[in-house]
């Protein structure tokens, strides 16, 4: 029987540079446990060494961790890549250590900081986080999907960091596997403005960089249970599975 989960597929944890400290690996999930999320993905920018955290904290908790992480592009565009098993993501972020450059500025961007689930720091990641990769779109579309991950563009509509406001359009060939849409517009009014997506799934997640955020903006899919390959199916419209707009 299928059911509707609520979804928050872009959670940040204090690994991203903009993230603030209290965005641990513990204090995420009690908060998305709070706020009744059934599965969350936790999406740090080009980083992932706090993913395996957030899994061992939900481990036992009615609560499904999706491995995940937002990549900046060549063109600067905010890309999101999915998984189902961590391997995936961890080969991903061997392809990303690989083209990304440059070294942390703490005093001016904040510290990145990996933490277990007991809540202790178990080290810093000194990496330009918040720089761009040079690996362009395209191909890191095709390498996702090659490690078995979806690949959905993050909040299109924003102004900067965007597909839309970097390239200038969505083209048809493209092989995204669906289109975030910010908060701050949401589903349906992505829906009236931007018909020419009308073929792309449509998610909507709270980007939360804040444990206060978790949970502001949650797209509810119908699945049969809470997993990374229902996920699939409901983004391509198989089997029933589906993402609910209002
Ligand atoms: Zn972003
Ligand atoms: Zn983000």
């Amino acid at each position: 029987m299928l059911k509707v989960f609520n979804c928050d597929l872009h959670i940040h944890t204090c690994l991203s540079p903009c993230a603030e400290l209290d965005m641990h690996p513990k204090a995420l999930v009690e908060r998305a446990l709070e706020q009744r999320l059934d599965i969350i993905a936790v999406s740090d920018h080009n980083a992932s060494a706090n993913v395996p955290y957030v899994m061992a904290a939900a481990a036992g908790k009615n609560i499904c961790v999706i491995p995940a992480m937002e990549i900046t592009t060549s063109e600067e565009v905010h890309l999101l890549a999915l998984f189902g098993p961590l391997a995936g993501l961890q080969r991903l972020q061997e392809i990303v250590d690989r083209h990304l450059f440059g070294v942390n500025d703490e005093d001016r961007f904040g510290v990145q900081a990996i933490v277990n689930e007991r809540g202790e720091v178990e080290g810093f990641n000194h990496q330009l986080l918040i720089g761009a990769t040079d690996l362009p779109i395209d191909s890191l579309v095709d390498t996702i999907h090659q490690l078995g991950g979806l690949a959905i563009p993050a909040h299109i509509d924003r102004e900067s960091f965007s597909v839309l406001s970097q390239l200038g359009f969505i083209d048809q060939s493209s092989r995204f596997d669906a289109l975030e849409i910010s908060k701050r517009m949401g589903i349906r009014k992505g829906r009236l403005r931007y018909p020419e997506l009308a073929r792309y799934a449509f998610l909507t997640s709270s980007d939360a960089h804040f444990i206060r955020d978790i949970g502001t903006a949650t797209t509810p899919i119908l699945l049969k249970e809470p997993t990374f390959d229902e996920i699939r199916m409901a983004v391509s419209g198989q089997n029933g599975r589906q993402i609910l707009e209002e």
